[in-house]
């Protein structure tokens, strides 16, 4: 149906290449290089059929200024930040601290920051033995696998990590190095990484899409209009709660489904209206071991949302080995030197 040539599709984006958030947790381990996770648009520029446009749509400011990054990066967007962070990270002291900072949800990959404590774990734990690992969440729990999380760390990290829940980031002192919290007072580490509270891009907010606690867009789940303007499709981490899990699985997911709404609308046909789709979620808790998460997802007619269908979700009984050689695929130009690499120092 997407083949119609009665349809036109235009792309703005202002990145030359997407650089994939999954794994990049282990680039802070050291197991993947940026490049690794890094793939060029260019083949989609250069394809006829799409209109790219190369620019941002409106209005986007930086998180925070320049210098309060370069001290205490997020790297909740794979990026220059992400490599900032590992470098942080190998510069560390043998016996020094790293704070992370867990904001409440929801939050984009509800796993990702447990997920990051345990490679951080797993890369100390070799190389640093006597550092410290901090981990506060500003949530009363582990939001995501919990005990799959707690009982690794407590079999493998529990010399290694502290985790600290309810504790709510008041304050950042970038030059101190220091985090102040509200019920735990100020702490301070060599390495802060300060995860923040999240919300719908600026470009959702400043159009008015954000139409649910001013945070996050609401839509149709049978097409992902938003409800604040027809004919404007949203989809992705920005979206309420409502869709469920912010994960990249679900992302596509969710613009198939749009995908085959728009197309139905534009030709004049009937929008489906029962859409299944499914999330899966793999988390590595040390190098080359990962647990999961998966679920299936029914439109549910009387609530309007997508609910769990019963039954339908669980998690690994344990901890299994990566499969990365399929996790990289085989179109990456770079996956033969990556994996290579990375299998030298699995095996070191
Ligand atoms: C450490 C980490 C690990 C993760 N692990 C997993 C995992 O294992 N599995 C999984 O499914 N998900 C995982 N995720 C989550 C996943 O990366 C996100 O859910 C996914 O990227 C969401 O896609 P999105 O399109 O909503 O947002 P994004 O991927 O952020 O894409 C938004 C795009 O819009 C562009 N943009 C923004 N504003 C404008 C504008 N005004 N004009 C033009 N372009 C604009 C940006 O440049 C960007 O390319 C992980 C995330 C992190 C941080």
């Amino acid at each position: 149906m997407c083949s119609s040539p009665a349809l036109q599709i235009t792309v703005v984006e202002p990145a030359s290449a997407f650089v994939m958030c999954p794994l990049s947790n282990r680039v802070l381990h050291g197991g993947l290089h940026l490049r690794d996770i890094t793939r060029s648009y260019a083949r989609l520029v250069s394809n006829n059929r799409l209109h790219w446009v190369r620019a941002r749509a409106d209005g986007i400011e930086g998180l925070g200024t320049a210098a309060q990054q370069a001290a205490v990066p997020h790297a909740w967007k794979a990026g220059p930040q992400t490599e900032q962070l590992r470098n942080m990270l190998r510069a560390l002291p043998d016996q020094g601290v790293v704070a992370i900072s867990i904001p409440k949800v929801p939050f984009r990959c509800p796993p990702g920051p447990y997920e990051r404590a345990s490679l951080i774990a797993d890369y100390l734990s070799t190389r640093k033995p006597r550092a410290k690992l901090l981990v506060f969440d500003a949530n009363p729990e582990i939001q995501a696998k919990k005990g799959l999380f707690e009982s690794v760390w407590a079999s493998r990290y529990s010399k290694l990590i502290e985790y600290v829940p309810n504790a709510e980031l008041k304050a950042v002192d970038s030059v101190a190095g220091t985090l102040e919290f509200d019920l735990q007072g100020k702490v301070s580490a060599q390495v802060m990484n300060v995860i923040p509270p999240q919300r719908a891009g600026q470009i959702a907010r400043a159009s008015g899409l954000a139409n649910v606690d001013q945070r996050w867009c609401g839509v149709d789940f049978l097409s992902y209009e938003s409800t604040a303007a027809k004919g404007v499709y949203v989809l992705g981490d920005s979206i309420s709660s409502a869709g469920r899990p912010k994960s990249g699985h679900m992302a596509n997911q969710q613009g198939k489904v749009c995908a085959g709404a728009i197309a139905a609308l534009t030709l004049g046909q009937a929008v489906p209206s029962d859409p299944i789709i499914a999330n899966t979620c793999y988390s590595f808790i040390s190098h080359n071991e990962v647990v999961h998460v998966a679920a299936v997802y029914r439109y549910n007619r009387e609530q309007r949302v997508m609910a769990v269908v019963p039954g339908s979700s669980g998690v690994s009984t344990q901890p299994g080995r990566s499969g990365l050689r399929h996790v990289l695929g085989d179109q990456h130009p770079q996956r033969h030197a990556g994996l290579k690499r990375a299998r030298l120092r699995l095996s070191e």
